[in-house]
């Protein structure tokens, strides 16, 4: 409904959001898109690398509890459209240290939909065609038994980790901004993402960097744990077709149908490395330290370390409404998308190690 759509992007230079710049400037390439982040430790400015060439392209650095900052680009740029990804978003940082999740999930989310409704509900030009999309994660809602229906949009909210309980908050904001107010909103929630520009803090690039360093492999309790992934490319497209011909007030579900354990992602990402190594001793000489390279198999690496407390066992999402309402389907079946992910990585080294600076270190020693 909105004739051009000029999109305020939180959290940009993150996993999501960065994936989500460069598929909407491919679609969109005179689009304006300003894409703004705190770059805290997961925000990398060399995630939008490329984006410069787009003329309606610019990156902001500053968090999105700065009111000023946040109206003065809103104004500057006359945007109508926000896109919702600012967020801290690692459930394990959220269980030793929640108050930035609290600061950023919930009281970040709730500056933007204030500095929204001021703009184009109040603002001196009055009521103006707008969306604000909120991007969420089947966290919200709680933990699943093995024979336990999916999630729907339905299912009461029951969120588990301090990161869950802030995403939750947030949602309901934004449904509240959107009932109180008529903002026009949507939401997403959406199961696990992988693919590039992922932190190597989570599962999949950390198992993946792991092995490139011939490093244990380490798995929470039995491993059983069960999410269900999406690759984020395919992400990116359910968000877009939402900012297409998603109704107002609505929130959808977005997953890959695709459950998988803990463990069985660390065996597959395994014999994925150990063919594609064989295949091209390339990656052999590239990767010295790997355990290929030292002769070892990479599921010998597996160690299974103390569960995380409070470690929900299943998620799993229906995401019939998008595909019923929207005719949105994932494009990417799991092994493809995985093998497609493990060379983004064996080809951008200077990435990840980059990424893996200081910060990242003192981090790991918190952790382990
Ligand atoms: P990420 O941690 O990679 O990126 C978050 C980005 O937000 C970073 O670039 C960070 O610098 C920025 N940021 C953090 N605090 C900020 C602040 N106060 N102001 C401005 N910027 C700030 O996270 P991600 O995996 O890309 O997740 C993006 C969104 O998608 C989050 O809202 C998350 O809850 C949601 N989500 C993620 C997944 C997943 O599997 N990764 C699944 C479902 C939903």
């Amino acid at each position: 409904s909105i004739v051009e759509k000029r999109l305020l992007v939180t959290g940009a230079a993150g996993f999501i959001g960065a994936n989500f710049c460069h598929y909407w400037l491919q679609q969109h390439p005179r689009a304006t898109l300003i894409a703004l982040d705190a770059l805290t430790y997961a925000g990398n400015r060399h995630n939008l690398e490329g984006l410069e060439q787009h003329s309606g392209f610019r990156f902001v650095q500053g968090d999105i509890n700065d009111a000023l900052l946040v109206e003065r680009v809103m104004t500057d740029h006359h945007l109508n459209v926000i896109v919702h990804f600012a967020a801290e978003s690692h459930v394990d940082r959220s269980i030793h240290d929640p108050d930035a999740f609290i600061r950023t999930n919930i009281l970040g989310t709730h500056n933007l939909l204030r500095i929204a409704r001021a703009i184009w509900l109040d603002g001196p030009q009055g009521w103006i065609p707008h969306r604000f999309h909120h991007i969420s994660t089947d966290e919200v809602y709680g933990t699943l038994g093995p024979q336990d229906p999916a999630f729907r949009e339905e299912t009461p909210y029951a969120p588990n980790s301090p990161y869950a309980a802030s995403k939750a908050g947030a949602d309901h904001l934004v449904r509240a901004y959107r009932h109180t107010y008529g903002l026009s909103t949507t939401t997403s929630n959406c199961s696990n993402n992988y693919g590039p520009y992922h932190f190597p803090e989570k599962l999949i690039p950390l198992i993946i960097v792991n092995i490139l360093h011939n490093k244990p492999l380490p798995i929470y309790g039995d491993g059983r744990q069960i999410r269900d992934w999406l690759y984020v490319e395919d992400h990116c497209r359910g968000i877009a077709t939402i900012l297409e011909q998603g109704q107002e007030g609505e929130s959808y579900n977005i997953g890959g149908c695709n459950e998988w354990a803990n463990i069985d992602i660390v065996r597959l990402i395994g014999e994925i490395m150990d063919e594609l190594f064989a295949e091209d001793p390339r990656w052999l000489q590239a990767f010295p330290h790997s355990a290929a390279a030292q002769g070892r198999k990479n599921a010998d690496l597996i160690q299974h370390v103390r569960d995380r407390p409070g470690h929900d066992r299943r998620y799993a999402i229906d995401a019939t409404k998008i595909t019923r309402e929207l005719g949105f389907k994932p494009a990417v079946d799991f092994p493809t998308g995985i093998r497609q992910t493990i060379r983004w990585y064996l080809e951008h080294p200077q990435w990840w190690q980059k990424v893996m600076d200081g910060s990242y270190q003192e981090w790991l020693d918190v952790q382990y």
